[in-house]
């Protein structure tokens, strides 16, 4: 089959490259001049890699890691206690994080069985962890993660539906060598003239024969199917000429798109603490190993997630407050160049970081996208509850599996294989 795919973030090429491996004609749209989307690495003055997007991944995300093999792309480690980074001078054992976690987890259940409908993840802690449940390292790194208002955000997602929660914990997230972008650039160098970049498509219309996608420029290109694999806010704001399943449609209308930042700040010197949460605002800033392991990379990772914190560290005006605030909790830091700032609020194809599921998500949404609405399949880490690079890839591989069902409808209908 001729098969359009709609953006080369990990969803989209990852979609594209195992379509491409079963011997589809395939091509990708991509509206920006580089591929990546919410992966995008750069060199800081001093030449230190930073992540302007998503950065860590997990010893048992296994989808990326097998892709990551697959293409040659090393995978290596940050060295950072990510769950267990230091708050006011604390950070909790594997044990208390463990223990904290269960209780969380046991406390939302008997709150669900007591009757209680829409507990929030801000509702779950308070009721398990007491009045000081916003100063518990725990409560603190969650939140920031989520980069959006914990009291908007399902806690049954968070606790009872994670995809990782059969795994053991281990704590050591990874990052590609040479930057996160480089799984993307060597998916889209392995497609080769497949991916357009510029392309930004405005619409989508199917009919029993085929797909056309319109582009901004008013070109219109068709094919036998499509995977569109762009941002939530970006597929409400497409024009869709046609319905999408009633689950997809329930599923979408439960998601909400979060708001985060990050700062790569190159250094001279700091202080020996990898990992440093804010103790009352969710952002927190780490110090990666170097490639071979030998020392740590002269530049430092911020993360700030909601748009509350963003507001709190005046993003809008630029580095300034943010840098003043990682200068206090960071007496040691000696900056060595310009800092980079990224706002992902402010990017025209994201508008915002990554999603979270609302108040009203249910169990039932985890299965809507496994099936194509006619010919057009959606991915993105939106479709499942791994807001991730490794989501990503699992919903690119997912749209592989329901493109599957368009064909076996094309054949059973004698339309184009
Ligand atoms: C600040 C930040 C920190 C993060 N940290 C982590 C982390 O540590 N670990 C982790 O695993 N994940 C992290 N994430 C999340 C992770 O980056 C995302 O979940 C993942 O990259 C999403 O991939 P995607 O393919 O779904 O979307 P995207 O990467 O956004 O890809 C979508 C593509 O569609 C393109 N597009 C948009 N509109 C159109 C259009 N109209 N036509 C054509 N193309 C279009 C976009 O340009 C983009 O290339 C982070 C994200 C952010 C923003």
């Amino acid at each position: 089959m001729r098969i359009i795919v709609i953006g080369a973030g990990l969803a989209g090429l990852t979609a594209a490259w195992e379509l491409r491996k079963r011997g589809h004609d395939v091509s990708v749209l991509e509206a920006r001049a580089r591929v990546g989307g919410r992966t995008w690495s750069q060199r800081l003055g001093n030449g230190a890699i930073t992540e302007r997007g998503g950065e860590y991944v997990f010893p048992t995300e296994f989808a990326i890691r097998r892709l990551s093999a697959e293409l040659g792309v090393p995978i290596l480690s940050h060295n950072v206690r990510y769950a267990r980074r230091t708050v006011d001078g604390r950070h909790v054992s594997f044990a208390e994080l463990e223990a904290t976690t269960e209780q969380i987890t046991e406390t939302l259940r008997g709150m669900l069985a007591d009757g209680l409908t829409r507990v929030s993840v801000e509702d779950a802690h308070r009721e398990a962890l007491g009045p000081d449940y916003q100063q518990h390292p725990v409560y603190r790194r969650m939140v920031t993660s989520l980069a959006n208002d914990p009291n908007l955000v399902s806690a049954a997602s968070a606790f009872l539906h994670d995809p990782d929660a059969d795994q053991p914990f281990i704590d050591d997230g990874g990052r590609f060598v040479g930057g996160n972008q480089s799984l993307a650039i060597e998916l889209a160098r392995r497609l080769g003239a497949a991916v357009r970049l510029e392309h930004p498509a405005r619409a989508i219309d199917q009919s029993d024969s085929g797909v056309e996608v319109t582009l901004a420029d008013g070109s219109a290109q068709h094919a036998d199917a499509a995977v569109i694999a762009v941002p939530l806010p970006i597929l409400r704001s497409l024009r869709l000429g046609f319905a999408l399943t009633p689950g997809q449609d329930a599923a979408l209308s439960h998601r909400i798109m979060g708001t985060a930042a990050k700062l790569g700040v190159p250094l001279a010197a700091v202080d020996d603490d990898i990992a440093l949460q804010s103790a009352d605002l969710s952002w927190w800033s780490w110090r990666s190993l170097s490639a071979d392991g030998e020392h740590r990379i002269p530049a430092l990772s911020c993360f700030a997630g909601s748009r509350a914190t963003l507001d709190a560290l005046g993003t809008e005006a630029g580095p300034g407050r943010w840098l003043s605030e990682l200068q206090a909790l960071r007496p040691g830091l000696v900056i060595d160049g310009d800092v980079l700032l990224t706002d992902w609020s402010d990017d025209p194809w994201t508008r915002g970081s990554y999603s979270a599921a609302s108040l009203d998500w249910t169990p039932a949404d985890l299965h809507a996208f496994d099936v194509p609405a006619g010919r057009v399949v959606i991915a993105g880490e939106h479709t499942g509850l791994e807001q991730t690079l490794n989501g990503a890839v699992v919903s690119g591989l997912r749209a592989v599996t329901a493109i599957g069902a368009v064909e076996r409808l094309t054949e059973t209908s004698g339309g184009p294989a």
